[in-house]
């Protein structure tokens, strides 16, 4: 262990292990099987990367998505880290020759896709290296139980056996239920392995909800406050995509959009953008992300919600990796429900799997709904015992909300619902409310309710938003129809007496960091580095080493060492010009005290 974390602070520039990490490497270094359960951003790569140094031989990477295994690869190259991959992606005579270079020892780490494994040519290849660990990556891919099954994951177990001397195995993945992590352990033949189940909380997040806002403004507005910011919006439809992008664009912001209607040069150069910087804001459906390794993504906005938790966590926890904050905001409308739902029916499956899809996807709308703890309320989903009820840092809990009585505004909305005999939906309740002249209004009759008109001093979109949000807290149910109609619920009869107010949670606004100058030189510096390089810039240092940076302004070289996320390697690669960037602010800022040579 004293080697692997020196080894650590050398090719990685950090100082110590994290909790589970420092168990799992022991227990690999011991020669035993592991399945370490972690959330994204846990740190699940340092895991094996750094056994892959301390073992003799070979580490061989089995990593489902070829995007992730380049992006792996790349920078472990850029660590001083001898790695290499072999996928589809090469012509046979490159493949040879990496295979030779193996054999002779030039690398550590092999990368490749479960599918090489399914040639028997290639695995009588790999029986030919030296190969002392094993490692599963996503590795919840093997099971049919959980939401990404790989039918290739399968050949794994029978590579492993192959051996003449079995090497040891660790597989990770970032969701696990208990017969998921039981289905790895069986289809993967794991031998009395340690299983580490990290805790799910990832600390620097901040978790929000929005209900009831236009979110159109909502992000113009918030985009406008964070720029300078990368961030993925999340939209539930290439539609919604594309009308999203082109609303943003139009308003002249730099963002891409990622969605299966692309075609692979599409995706593939936006996805190359965003992991490089040009554009610092992608909006995409679920398709994106998966292969995304990219630690400096500041804010993950989900457009609408997504269909269950797990996929709610996996998205919003590509906020954040590099461990600085991040912001996870979902922007929740009612309607969101209709589109899921509609998905899971469209679904072919089974009548139990469709089960299993309503109720994963309730999870998701209580979430969406409770006035409690947010990060509880995901943690306690994932089997996390031991939770604070309240924790600092969403925004149920902290102080970003005050509350608003609108009580009034929501009688006049209740009332007018039941006027209308809880017949009829959003659009028609806000147009009555507002007094339109709409024909459908008129020939209803609806301009004679005593509640026509009544909030005319709002807009309609402004209407609206106080619908949603009373559907939200609950005090309205809105039917899964065709055609959804508004009814009041059991706790909108006190309202309506005067018995009982309603109160609106409004936000305040927050950024999601304050820069400060040296910071931002920093940034640059990395960025015109990184097109130097052809590599994408948190590669050559996190958000959170520049952050260290120029909080400490180290000014010679072993005071940068001392900062996380600076190795020896970088150190000697990119040390001398981030050191005379920081010397020039110094000076610039009239402070006397530093180096002059
Ligand atoms: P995962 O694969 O679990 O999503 P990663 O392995 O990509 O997570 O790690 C997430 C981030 O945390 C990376 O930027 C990584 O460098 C950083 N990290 C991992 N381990 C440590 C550690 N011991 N100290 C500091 N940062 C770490």
């Amino acid at each position: 262990m004293e080697r692997a974390r020196s080894l650590l602070k050398k090719y990685y520039g950090y100082s110590c292990f994290r909790a589970g990490q420092e168990k799992i490497i022991n227990n690999i270094l011991n020669g035993g099987d592991t399945l370490g359960i972690m959330p994204t951003g846990g740190g699940k790569s340092i895991c094996y990367q750094i056994p892959a140094l301390v073992l003799p031989g070979i580490t061989l990477v089995i990593s489902p998505l070829i995007s992730l295994m380049k992006d792996q690869v790349d920078a472990l190259i850029n660590q001083g880290i001898p790695a290499i991959f072999i996928n589809s992606t090469l012509a046979y005579r490159e493949t040879v020759t990496r295979m030779q270079d193996l054999a002779r020892g030039f690398y550590k780490l092999l990368y490749i896709a479960p599918e090489r494994l399914e040639s028997e040519s290639f695995r009588e290849l790999i029986y030919q290296l030296n190969i002392s660990l094993v490692a599963v990556d996503e590795a919840h891919c093997v099971s049919q139980w959980g939401h990404d099954f790989r039918p290739s994951y399968l050949a794994i177990a029978g590579l492993i056996n192959g051996f003449a001397t079995r090497p040891a195995v660790a597989a990770f993945t970032a969701t696990a239920t208990e017969a998921v992590r039981q289905d790895i352990i069986k289809q993967l033949g794991l031998q009395n392995p340690l299983v580490h189940i990290g805790g799910f909380d990832r600390t620097n997040l901040y978790l929000q909800v929005i209900k009831g806002e236009d979110k159109k403004n909502f992000l113009l507005q918030y985009l406008r406050q964070n720029q300078g910011c990368s961030g993925i919006i999340y939209a539930a439809t290439r539609k919604e995509v594309d009308s999203l992008y082109d609303f943003l664009q139009a308003k002249g912001f730099s963002v891409g959009k990622y969605h299966a209607g692309l075609s692979d040069g599409e995706r593939n150069q936006v996805q190359d953008d965003f992991i490089h910087d040009n554009i610092l804001v992608i909006i995409a459906t679920n398709a994106f992300g998966m292969g995304i390794n990219k630690s400096n993504v500041r804010f993950v906005i989900h457009h609408n919600m997504p269909k269950n938790m797990e996929a709610y966590y996996q998205e919003a926890g590509r906020a954040g990796r590099d461990g600085e904050s991040g912001e996870c905001i979902l922007l929740y409308s009612p309607q969101d429900i209709q589109v899921q739902k509609r998905l899971i029916e469209l679904n072919e499956t089974t009548p139990e799997r469709r089960e299993t899809d309503y109720r994963k996807l309730q999870s998701i709308i209580d979430y969406c709904h409770t006035s409690n703890c947010l990060r509880r309320c995901i943690l306690t989903y994932f089997g996390d015992t031991n939770v604070a009820d309240t924790c600092s840092s969403c925004f149920n809990c902290s102080g970003d909300s005050e509350s608003v009585d609108i009580t009034v505004q929501a009688q006049k909305i209740l009332s007018c619902i039941w006027r209308m005999r809880e017949q009829y939906g959003l659009t028609m309740v806000a147009d009555v409310l507002k007094g339109s002249q709409n024909k459908k209004v008129l020939q209803l009759g609806f301009n004679h309710l005593s509640t026509y008109g009544l909030l005319n001093n709002y807009a309609i979109r402004e209407i609206k938003d106080i619908i949603n949000m009373l559907i939200a807290e609950g005090y309205i149910t809105m039917t899964q129809s065709e055609y959804p109609v508004l009814k009041l619920r059991e706790s909108a009869y006190p309202v309506l007496k005067g018995q009982a107010s309603v109160y609106q949670k409004v936000r305040r606004n927050r950024q999601v960091h304050v820069d400060d100058n040296l910071f931002q030189m920093l940034r640059q510096l990395r960025k015109d580095i990184a097109v130097r390089e052809k590599l994408p810039p948190y590669m050559i240092f996190s958000d959170k080493t520049l952050q260290e940076m120029s909080r400490c302004c180290p000014t010679d070289e072993q005071g940068l060492l001392t900062v996380n996320g600076v190795g020896e390697f970088k150190l000697q690669r990119y040390g001398s010009e981030f050191l005379q960037k920081i010397y020039r602010y110094l000076a610039e800022g009239g402070i006397e005290d530093y180096p002059k040579n």
